[in-house]
């Protein structure tokens, strides 16, 4: 990955704010704000990790850019082409070079369809192949992804779940994609096969050059297979660095506390969890000043009346709060 070429995802402003209806006539009442005016950008080839609890907005942001949702304002630019104004057409081509795994595999599989027609008619679909040369990308496909070739006739319910999720990685890079958006992928895995599946991501990541926005709910998820992290909280990125970066100096609070619910393998190195206080407050009607402030361990009054900004405090390293260096200075004695 090199950080001096084009992005080949650039993502504005992208909001998506849903209508709150009530009344027999269906009013609009008021607006859950979702995504709330993201910004960043993803170089080919690189891995960006989408980190925060649920409701957070990160399936909600990664859904728009692959516009599965309409975005309400914002622009989200991918290979030189802005995406939201395309046609349903011109979005259908599109769609090859911009692929989706979702968090749930069986869902997301017909359950109808053995595993070998499913990559075929997407082979077909996209007019890449058919017949033999079909079946011979399935079978490539499935041992890429760590399956063998004799499950082609085999249908989801036949398979585990890890084996599902292994399926729809296939699916998604049966297309030849340039960016896939992987949402929560491992999330519904069983704990003792997530690492085989990010480790399978990783190495396809690595052979094939491919470029991932990686949404995760905890941090420790994506800490091995991101070159970046952004962390959401409420609809908005409130810290975006570079990955070591992020883990050894974070310098928002919310990073801080999401970094101390990681496990330590090292028992010498045990830290103090930080519980924030209270549930993430509504979208629809989000605190005043800075977001977190009901649930920070730093607030201050200023929080309470000012939205910080995020601003870049070092190269690359950019936070939303008004106390970086505090909040530096009070990490490295927490974690
Ligand atoms: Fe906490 Fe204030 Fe920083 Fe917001 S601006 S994260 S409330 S210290």
């Amino acid at each position: 990955m090199t950080s001096d070429t084009t992005p080949l995802l650039e993502v504005t402003d992208l909001r998506k704010h849903f209508p709150i209806r009530s009344g027999l006539l269906g009013r609009v009442t008021g607006h859950v704000r979702a995504v709330d005016g993201i910004s960043f950008s993803v170089q080919p080839g690189e891995v960006l990790g989408l980190v925060g609890e649920s409701g957070c907005g990160k399936t909600t942001a990664g859904r728009c850019i692959l516009r599965l949702i309409e975005p309400t304002s914002g622009q989200v630019r991918f290979d030189g082409r802005e995406v939201t104004t395309l046609s349903r057409r011109e979005l259908r081509s599109l769609r090859r070079d911009m692929q989706i795994v979702f968090q749930d595999p069986y869902s997301s599989l017909n359950p109808r369809q053995t595993v070998g027609s499913m990559l075929r008619e997407v082979l077909s679909v996209h007019g890449l192949a058919t017949g033999q040369a079909a079946r011979t990308r399935v079978a490539d496909l499935l041992r890429m992804v760590g399956m063998s070739p004799h499950h082609i006739s085999r249908y989801p319910h036949e398979f585990s779940g890890g084996q599902r999720q292994r399926i729809g990685i296939a699916r998604a890079l049966a297309v030849g994609p340039k960016l896939i958006v992987a949402d929560e992928p491992i999330s519904a895995l069983d704990v003792s096969i997530q690492a085989q599946v990010i480790n399978l991501l990783r190495d396809l990541q690595q052979q094939m050059s491919l470029t991932y926005v990686f949404i995760a709910h905890n941090l420790s998820v994506v800490e091995h297979i991101s070159d970046r992290v952004a962390v959401m909280y409420l609809g908005r990125i409130v810290e975006l660095a570079p990955s070591r970066a992020l883990y050894q100096r974070p310098s928002h609070p919310y990073t801080v506390s999401l970094l101390s619910a990681i496990p330590q393998p090292d028992p010498d190195r045990v830290h103090k969890r930080i519980v924030l206080a209270g549930d993430v407050p509504s979208p629809a009607n989000p605190p005043s000043g800075c977001r977190f402030h009901p649930r920070c361990f730093m607030a201050t009054d200023r929080c309470r009346v000012e939205d910080p900004p995020l601003l870049e405090i070092a190269p690359g390293h950019a936070t939303a709060c008004h106390f970086p260096d505090e909040v530096r200075a009070r990490a490295s004695t927490l974690l």
